[in-house]
């Protein structure tokens, strides 16, 4: 089973990125971002609760991510690999997926972390949020909590991979396809 961590800061282009590795690869797309909003546009109740911390650009709580996660990789027992964007975000995730996908007798494959700049970030974001429609692209002091949000929380869970050897940093500036393309080779040459 190929099952590639696609990991960076919001703005990095996971999701971009995703929707090309997935047709190329053949892969279950599990985002767990999408999968909050899709429930907040459904007024479920897992909407209500994660509402309040994505409004603020917050993480939502470890315990309610995992038990999702889990949900969502038992939707799909015929997944021949998976593609984890957003998730894991915090090093108490990473390790409940390690277990997750014990359980299943498989792996987390590699992490592959795109590098953006900053400022580069900033832009992005503040550029997509005349498209994206979303609430925590919309406001300047969200966008910057979101990014040390990740500077605290997220970026730790760089060393986790790097400790099992499955950290791999793929520059995330530039054309869309040539990001793309760099990913392609990496994941080439896990096999
Ligand atoms: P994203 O679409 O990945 O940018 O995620 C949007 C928001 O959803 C984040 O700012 C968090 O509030 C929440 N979220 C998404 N994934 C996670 C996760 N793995 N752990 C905690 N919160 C998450």
């Amino acid at each position: 089973m190929l099952n590639i961590v696609l990991f960076g800061p919001p703005g990095a282009g996971k999701g971009t990125q995703s929707e090309r590795l997935v047709a190329k690869y053949n892969l279950a797309h599990l985002s767990t971002g999408d999968i909050f909003r899709a429930n907040i546009k459904g007024e479920t109740e897992l909407g209500k609760l994660a509402k309040s911390y994505m409004d603020q650009g917050n993480l939502v709580p470890d315990e309610v991510t995992i038990k999702m996660l889990d949900q969502e990789l038992k939707k799909r027992p015929e997944a021949t690999g998976f593609i984890f964007d957003g998730f894991p975000r915090t090093v108490a995730q990473a390790d409940a997926l390690d277990d997750l996908l014990k359980a299943k007798n498989t792996q987390i494959s590699a992490m592959l972390a795109l590098e953006v700049s900053e400022e580069e970030l900033r832009d992005r974001l503040t550029k997509r949020a005349q498209t994206s429609g979303r609430k925590d692209d919309a406001d300047p002091k969200v966008i910057q909590n979101r990014i040390d949000v990740y500077q605290k929380e997220t970026a730790p869970v760089k060393d986790f991979y790097a400790g099992q050897n499955k950290l791999k940093e793929v520059n995330g500036e530039g054309s869309i396809d040539a990001i793309t393309q760099r990913l392609f080779q990496v994941i080439d040459q896990l096999a």
